[in-house]
């Protein structure tokens, strides 16, 4: 078996003559979680349409298990779409069955399936009510059901967080990773960054109808990471001094880290200068209590990558980069990859 399930090779969709994919080129992992990011309107839902089947691309590919996704691969595929599509009158295990059935489920194992995410998501007892008598967080979960009782090998889920509380997003996280212990492959549609940043092990982004990068989260954001560290010390820094070393260009102290003891601060590294070079200057004022390097957060990427596109104007680049910049290092801190002294 192939190792990639998915493979876009030079995708082209045109409305009129507006671009909406400009030859996108990516594969997705078996197995792997991915998560299908971009601005509004930057091509996420034509894409996912092609793949599914819903819509003929101009020029390109898109092959599921190495098969040109049409309506007879769209078994293989599980797609909960923004726009949600249920039938009102219809009671929630007649609608979830017929969903099943419709992408050539088997009845009884699709029962089987049914009970089980029912269970999961506390529904047992709603199973014959009609879909209109349920909350608009119970719909969506029917919606979700409806969309992978037929046991589907690739998962795309549409913004699947939104109208859900944080219990309902907890029990949707459970069943994502049910999902991929199953070894089910998993892409999610989301501008939901913490849950992307949470789930995914890799990321597609796009913008314009470009593909701006696609790889591993850990490899991104190590090829983003920006010469940021976090460090506490015992006693206040006096900045000027340590500027006037140009080891350290820049530096701010971090609130959101006062629960440690000490005093925190997030220090941008001179070019050619090492992390020792940078503690030395720093352990010339004061103990270095905690030392860590900062990767950017999912949100900080996402803001770099699309602010760079030409048609984006310089001002709200600029504005972008310095969120990025101000954001970006305290939320890192979590990311330790060294903690000496500690
Ligand atoms: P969002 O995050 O807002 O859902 P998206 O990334 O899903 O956005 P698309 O819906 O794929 O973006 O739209 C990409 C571009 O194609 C947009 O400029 C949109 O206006 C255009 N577009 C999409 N569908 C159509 C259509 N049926 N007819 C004309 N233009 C369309």
């Amino acid at each position: 078996m192939e190792n990639n399930i998915l493979e876009i090779r030079q995708l082209r969709k045109f409305f009129g003559d507006k671009r909406a994919l400009n030859d996108v080129t990516f594969s997705v992992e078996r197995g792997s979680i991915t998560g299908l990011l971009g601005p509004n309107g930057a091509g996420k839902t034509t894409l996912l349409r092609i793949i599914n089947g819903i819509m003929v691309a101009d020029a390109g590919e898109a092959l599921i298990n190495g098969r040109e996704a049409s309506l007879e691969t769209t078994g293989l595929v599980g797609y909960m779409p923004e726009e949600r599509g249920l039938y009102d009158k219809m009671r929630v295990e007649e609608q979830i069955l017929y969903f099943g059935q419709l992408k050539g489920g088997d009845k009884r194992r699709l029962r089987e399936v049914m009970g089980e995410y029912l269970e999961l998501f506390n529904l047992s007892a709603d199973r014959r009510r009609r879909v209109k008598e349920l909350s608009k967080g119970n719909q969506q979960k029917v919606q979700i059901i409806a969309t992978l009782v037929h046991e589907p090998e690739l998962v795309i889920l549409d913004e699947p967080f939104s109208g859900f509380d944080p219990i309902n997003g907890a029990l949707l996280q459970e069943l994502i990773a049910r999902l991929h212990d199953r070894g089910t492959t998993i892409m999610l549609s989301s501008h939901n960054m913490p849950a992307i940043e949470e789930m995914c092990s890799d990321i597609a982004l796009i913008d314009h109808g470009n593909l701006l990068v696609k790889d591993s989260i850990e490899n991104i954001k190590e090829s983003n990471k920006d010469n940021t560290l976090i460090l506490t010390t015992r006693t206040p820094l006096a900045t000027e001094p340590l500027l006037a070393t140009g080891i350290v260009t820049e530096i701010h102290p971090v609130k959101s880290l006062n629960w440690r003891k000490g005093h925190a601060y997030s220090l941008r590294k001179g070019d050619g200068h090492s992390n020792m070079d940078l503690l030395d200057a720093v352990a010339f004022q004061s103990d270095v209590i905690h030392f860590e390097e900062a990767l950017p957060s999912l949100t900080d990427i996402f803001i770099r990558y699309t602010s760079r596109h030409p048609d984006t104007p310089a001002e709200v680049a600029d504005d972008a980069r310095h969120t990025a910049n101000v954001t970006g290092n305290p939320d890192a801190a979590k990311e330790s990859t060294n903690t000496p002294n500690e």
